[in-house]
């Protein structure tokens, strides 16, 4: 497994809809072994559940392997609920699903932080941080070391534009963003090369290069509407080529995880596109 990528990784999220065996351990060796696929995202979305024996057969059949293991905590999660007894389940979920990823030997955790409801940005702002902060702290109390990553947002009415996910990562240690390119599509409704550019630009100029050579990334298409349906990357709008020749450029490294309906074969077209580009 990796802590410090070396180039940029392309995983399914989730188990490989070709994949005969269903659970998390064989959906890895699965798209290690017969994709050749070098990253992963467990999806935690509906639940933390991987029991502590099989986290740790994950870690056993990675520690040798240079691959990127990370998951997607539970879509459940708001840091800004109204309600304290929710604020803990959010923290507590997060915490679960970081704590059994580390013990998998992963890489990194990424998060939908919440909502705004009726909250302002700003006040929204600093009740995610202080929720997040407790949930940093218990995870250094405990030394577990991974990456903890609120992710870009599609809806405006959800926490989770570029400059909030970049200030987190600025104030409190361990957290960085995960760049969902399809949901900064839908809530920015451009898809030119120039806007994409800009993000990476501001990451490297608000947080280090340091951080561009650890990234997670999310891609696939979406749909426009209410919802942001993801879409397969061929049949959308999604300028995913210069997307990955811009990675390219700026010398990316991290993991890309296609959250395509088709899973892994955005996976694999994307690895594919991206290993000819000189
Ligand atoms: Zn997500």
């Amino acid at each position: 497994m990796v802590k410090h990528p070396k180039k940029l990784h392309f995983g399914p999220a989730g188990v490989p809809l070709s994949s005969k065996k269903r659970d998390t351990l064989n959906g890895i060796k699965y798209a290690y072994e017969e994709l050749n696929l070098d990253g992963f995202e467990i999806e935690f979305t509906y639940g933390v559940k991987l029991k502590e024996d099989v986290a740790n057969s994950i870690n056993e059949y990675l520690k040798d392997k240079e691959f990127i293991l990370t998951c997607h905590a539970p879509y459940y999660i708001n840091l800004n609920s109204t309600e304290e007894s929710k604020i803990n389940k959010s923290i507590d979920m997060l915490y679960n699903a970081a704590r059994l990823l580390y013990l998998s030997g992963g890489y990194s955790v990424v998060f939908h932080p919440g909502w705004y409801l009726n909250n302002s940005k700003e006040e929204t702002y600093n009740v995610v941080k202080e929720n997040l902060k407790k949930l940093i702290d218990k995870l250094k109390d405990e030394s577990i070391d991974i990456y903890i990553r609120p992710e870009t947002m599609e809806l405006p009415k959800k926490f989770g534009d570029i400059d909030e996910v970049i200030k987190l990562s600025q104030d409190i240690e361990n957290v960085l963003p995960a760049v969902d390119f399809a949901h900064l599509r839908y809530r920015s409704n451009r898809n030119d090369i120039d806007y994409f550019r800009e993000i990476l630009d501001k990451i490297e100029n608000e947080l280090g290069r340091e951080v561009l050579n650890n990234m997670h990334i999310h891609m696939s298409g979406i749909t426009l509407d209410k919802k942001g349906t993801h879409l397969n990357l061929e049949e959308s709008d999604m300028p995913w080529k210069d997307i990955l020749r811009l990675l390219k450029e700026y010398k990316v490294k991290g993991v890309v995880i296609s959250e395509s309906p088709n899973i892994e074969q955005d996976a694999i077209r994307m690895r594919d596109y991206y290993k000819k580009l000189k």
